[in-house]
């Protein structure tokens, strides 16, 4: 075989190779006319080479955002150097759907781009080669990982049937809204409540529709609430309010108004309409608890004084 014979049949080989291979090649000018355009593009963008040839990337691909691959392919130009953009950087360059049934859940396959130089015989760069690496399962991976930390962050704050800060989240803030009174001493209250006479509820209906009634029950009182109020489920029928910027006076017309919705609203349970009624107790902070647990309990105290006094009622602590 002579020498030309082998370097045409080493040539042959290598093309071959690069067609099948599992990377998107893409050779372009520094006009960014395409070419050379390997089977991975073909395949996921439904072109072939013999089309694209010599077309300028951006009007078959009018989505590759152009400014950004200027810059970065005349970088790599003129510092003769390669450029690498992962696909957390920047999805995808090309929106190629995603075809794997593993990761069927992400719609656009995710890529992983580096860009070479390619030197002519006299050492200029010419032209460079995209290559576009698929990366969707590791990607889809990892979203799915952030995805499942970001629900477990949520769930371990909050309560699962009623989706509000659970107690140790809602503690915490009391504590924090206890430290903010004893650094600017503005107004603010706190507020304890719990539904009455529940064990009925439970006993006549049933588990499940005293369930439907706790919902309700947070549902009502924090469509009354601001934006800046923190409601939290302090346990099994019982609630708590941090209302700040809010004094006694203030707490008690929330309260008020609380109470008020859920004596007149009825909850259509599956087992039957329920009737229900709330207590309060309100503890507007003063200098006298020592800690935010002293004041929690002043609401707590004021709270089983409107259940002494007959339920349904809202009380402010008073010393
Ligand atoms: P009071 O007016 O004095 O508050 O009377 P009560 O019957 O409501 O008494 P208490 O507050 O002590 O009762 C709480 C009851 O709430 C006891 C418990 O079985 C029930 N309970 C606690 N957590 C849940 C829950 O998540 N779902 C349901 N359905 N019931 C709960
Ligand atoms: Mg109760
Ligand atoms: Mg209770």
């Amino acid at each position: 075989m002579a020498f030309n014979d082998v370097e045409a049949n080493s040539f042959h080989w290598l093309a071959d190779m690069l067609e099948s291979i599992e990377v998107g090649l893409v050779v372009l000018d520094l006009d960014f006319r395409v070419q050379a355009w390997n089977g991975f593009m073909e395949n996921h963008s439904g072109i072939t080479a013999s089309k694209v040839r010599d077309q300028v990337l951006f009007d078959v691909f009018p989505d590759i955002p152009k400014a950004w691959l200027t810059r970065k392919v005349d970088a790599v130009a003129l510092l003769n150097t390669r450029a690498f953009t992962s696909w957390e950087q920047r999805p995808y360059l090309f929106k190629f759907r995603n075809t794997r049934p593993i990761t069927g859940t992400e719609e656009y396959m995710f890529q992983n781009l580096t860009i070479s130089p390619l030197s002519g015989t006299t050492g200029e760069v010419e032209k460079v080669c995209l290559m576009v690496y698929d990366v969707t399962d590791i990607a889809s991976g990892k979203r799915a990982l952030e995805r499942a930390n970001e629900q477990l962050a949520k769930l371990s704050m909050t309560d699962r049937l009623t989706g509000l800060l659970n107690r140790g989240t809602w503690e915490n803030l009391v504590d924090a809204e206890y430290e903010r009174y004893r650094r600017y001493g503005h107004a603010t209250s706190l507020v304890m409540f719990d539904i009455d006479h529940f064990k009925k509820v439970n006993d006549t209906c049933g588990h499940l529709a005293g369930d439907e009634v706790i919902k309700h029950a947070a549902l009502i009182t924090r469509s009354n609430l601001r934006q800046s109020d923190t409601l939290g489920r302090y346990g099994g029928e019982e609630f708590g309010i941090i209302l700040p910027e809010t004094d006694a006076e203030g707490a008690r017309i929330i309260c008020e108004r609380i109470r008020e919705s859920i004596e007149q609203s009825l909850v259509d349970t599956s087992v039957a309409p329920i009737q229900y009624t709330i207590s309060m107790g309100i503890a507007q902070l003063t200098d006298a608890p020592e800690n935010y647990m002293q004041w929690m309990q002043q609401a707590d105290e004021t709270l089983y004084a409107a259940k002494a006094g007959g339920r349904n009622k809202v009380k402010v602590f008073t010393t």
